[in-house]
């Protein structure tokens, strides 16, 4: 017999957060939701980018070599090739459909480059925290290639891809290929042909945010306006649908670490110490280096 299932309490929208537009990096013109004033951060997120050009002056000048320490740093390409290379000799290539992972941790200092002069440049790049405990370990990153993404498609048409936390399409589970970390992070890309909705269980006492990628996706059946993040409410599932037209978003959860934040531009900490050191040892050319 299986266990009798107490009824889903659907999330609804508890708030709408219009992307600013701005620039980072050497002039690269993207769409900030998370991470703006409106919203600084939903713990264990920090900030979330859209980046999607066609014209080649508002990405050819990338993100030249810039350090992190503290956190997370997740780039998902949806179009366009990205170059990185890192203080510690690593270099990689993300194509369309690839996602990077990279735990900056203790201090790292890369480029993220476009690989291309013309053409549609397309991504998103999503800043998780780490736990005190892990923000002084050693540097590590996962670079995934789209095909080591889990996707499925059910009957209707609903296409989903994997790439952190478990979730399930057509009855068959799907497991991202993100290691398990403090945040627990699921980190879902859903496709949703016109008339159909997508059903996924979320811990009660995780945050979720929703960021549409196409369309205009409803979510306890209300639309959700292009460039506009929703912060999830209450609950313990989230039925997302498609209304006339096709819609496409993600979803990223995750358990909120419950720490004090002191951040100065890319360094995440705990405190305003952490920060000065942090400050002190880039000075000194000793970021990388650096540890415990
Ligand atoms: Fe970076």
């Amino acid at each position: 017999m299986p266990h009798p299932q107490a009824p889903a309490r659907w999330r609804g929208i508890a708030r709408r957060v219009p992307g600013q537009a701005t620039s980072d990096g050497a002039g690269v013109r993207l769409t900030r939701s998370l991470g703006s004033r409106a919203l600084l951060q939903l713990d264990p997120f920090l900030l979330l980018d859209e980046f999607r050009n066609d014209d080649p002056q508002a990405y050819i000048a990338g993100f030249p070599p810039h350090p992190h320490r503290g956190f997370e740093t997740v780039t998902y390409m949806l179009a366009g090739h990205m170059r990185h290379e890192d203080s510690m000799g690593n270099t990689g290539h993300l194509g369309p459909g690839a996602v990077q992972w990279m735990s900056a941790a203790s201090g790292i200092i890369h480029s993220e480059m476009p690989e291309q002069e013309d053409g549609l440049l397309w991504g998103f790049q999503l800043w998780v925290n780490l736990p005190a405990a892990e923000k002084m370990a050693a540097p590590r990153y996962q670079d995934i290639p789209a095909e080591g993404i889990p996707e499925g498609v059910d009957e209707a048409g609903v296409r989903l891809r994997v790439i952190a936390g478990r979730s399930e399409i057509g009855g068959r589970p799907l497991r991202g290929p993100v290691q398990p970390r403090a945040s627990q992070p699921l980190y879902l890309d859903i496709s949703l042909p016109a008339g159909t909705a997508f059903e996924q269980q979320l811990p009660a006492a995780h945050n979720a945010l929703v960021y549409p990628v196409e369309g205009a996706p409803l979510i306890a059946g209300e639309a959700l306006a292009e460039k506009t993040l929703a912060v999830l409410g209450e609950g313990d599932a989230l039925r997302i649908a498609a209304g006339d037209a096709a819609a496409r978003a993600l979803l990223i959860a995750g358990q909120p670490l419950g720490e004090p934040i002191s951040r100065y531009g890319p360094f995440v900490m705990n405190s305003h110490e952490e920060i000065q050191r942090a400050l002190d040892d880039y000075r000194r050319g000793e970021l990388v280096q650096a540890r415990g």
